[in-house]
């Protein structure tokens, strides 16, 4: 099992400040990952710069040169959470390269799997704007050079950030060749995502209410996103990873446990193994409760490598008897994807 991640000390420098996405993240996950010892068991990828050219892909010259010049005066606020610090644009380059060069490892055959653990995140960025906490839209830019470069025929994203990629849905809802799956909390920020949102037909989105847990979760993939992505036959499946539908994130109200997420990746490790030889690409976007996003990291790598369960530190929630009854969502849902 050749599990790779791509980190690099550089994503410490996009400073944001006093802020919930800040370099203090990964710190406590490397720390988690070191202290397990995983961190040895992993193929260590540096991640080089994306070029311009790989940016236009996705992003319009205008937005580009925006977050450039905004870096060269020596940063400022794009919205009121989105932040840029003198460094961040090269930062942002490095978190788009790093995904993408995860992925070229995993399409040559170095890599089965690879998890960026980058940032600034990207899943909100649209063609032209950055919002979120998210400047480039790093799943995106790999995403579009598989199809561009690597010759890939059909990508799935899969979404499990609590937040809506709204930036991801934008740059792909006319390309066929990529398909998005999105599962999230709603009403939650940014407010899109809706199940009638279905682009050219290859959008899928899954709002799910708050409080939804573990349980609907796993209900959620197996009666949806995974007969969903079956059909679709992707040749590659590239995961948007956030760890803000835990219990104790602030950003949300979602109860899902670190077992939880285990129990998710399980899930799209066994769809990738059946449908494109395991090969998954994930590229970090939330997740902003330190324990939450390390000991959620440390499981995804677990399942990656094959590895026995470790216990959920955290266990789950103590306030979790408000479950949602979500039998009305999956019956609407199977009907708007045509899986009645
Ligand atoms: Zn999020």
């Amino acid at each position: 099992m050749t599990v790779g991640v791509v980190y690099s000390p550089v994503f410490l420098e996009h400073d944001t400040g006093e802020h919930p996405e800040s370099p203090l993240r990964l710190e406590a996950v490397v720390q988690k990952l070191q202290e397990t010892g995983l961190w040895d068991n992993l193929v260590h990828v540096a991640p080089p710069p994306a070029s311009v050219d790989d940016l236009l892909r996705v992003h319009t010259g205008r937005h580009v040169d925006y977050i450039r010049c905004l870096s060269e005066v020596g940063g400022g606020r794009v919205d009121a959470e989105t932040i840029v610090s003198s460094r961040s644009y090269d930062v942002a380059l490095f978190a788009a390269g790093g995904v993408k060069r995860g992925l070229e490892a995993v399409v040559n055959g170095d890599l089965v799997s690879a998890f960026a653990l980058v940032r600034p995140p990207g899943h909100h960025a649209t063609r032209d704007g950055a919002m979120g906490f998210c400047l480039f839209n790093n799943i995106a830019v790999a995403a579009a050079y598989a199809l561009d470069t690597l010759k890939i025929g059909r990508v799935l994203i899969l979404d499990f950030d609590v937040h809506h990629g709204n930036g991801t849905q934008d740059i792909f809802a006319r390309e066929p060749r990529v398909s998005y799956i999105s599962v999230h909390q709603s009403p939650l920020y940014p407010g899109s995502g809706a199940i009638h949102e279905r682009g050219a037909g290859n959008i899928f989105n899954i709002p799910l209410p708050p409080f939804s847990g573990d349980d609907e979760y796993a209900r959620v993939y197996d009666e949806i996103v995974v007969p969903v992505a079956s059909r679709l036959k992707p040749e590659i499946i590239l995961v948007s990873a956030g760890f803000d539908g835990h219990w104790r994130e602030s950003l949300a109200s979602m109860s899902l446990t670190i077992k939880g997420y285990a129990d998710i990746m399980r899930r799209i490790n066994a769809l990738a193994k059946a449908s494109c030889g395991g090969r998954i690409v994930i590229a970090l976007e939330g997740g902003y409760d330190l324990a939450a996003l390390s000991g959620g990291i440390r499981a995804v790598f677990d399942v990656l490598l094959g590895n026995a369960d470790a216990p959920d530190p955290l266990g789950p929630s103590r306030e979790n008897d408000n479950a949602p009854d979500i039998d009305p969502l999956l019956m609407r849902l199977k009907e708007s994807f045509d899986l009645t």
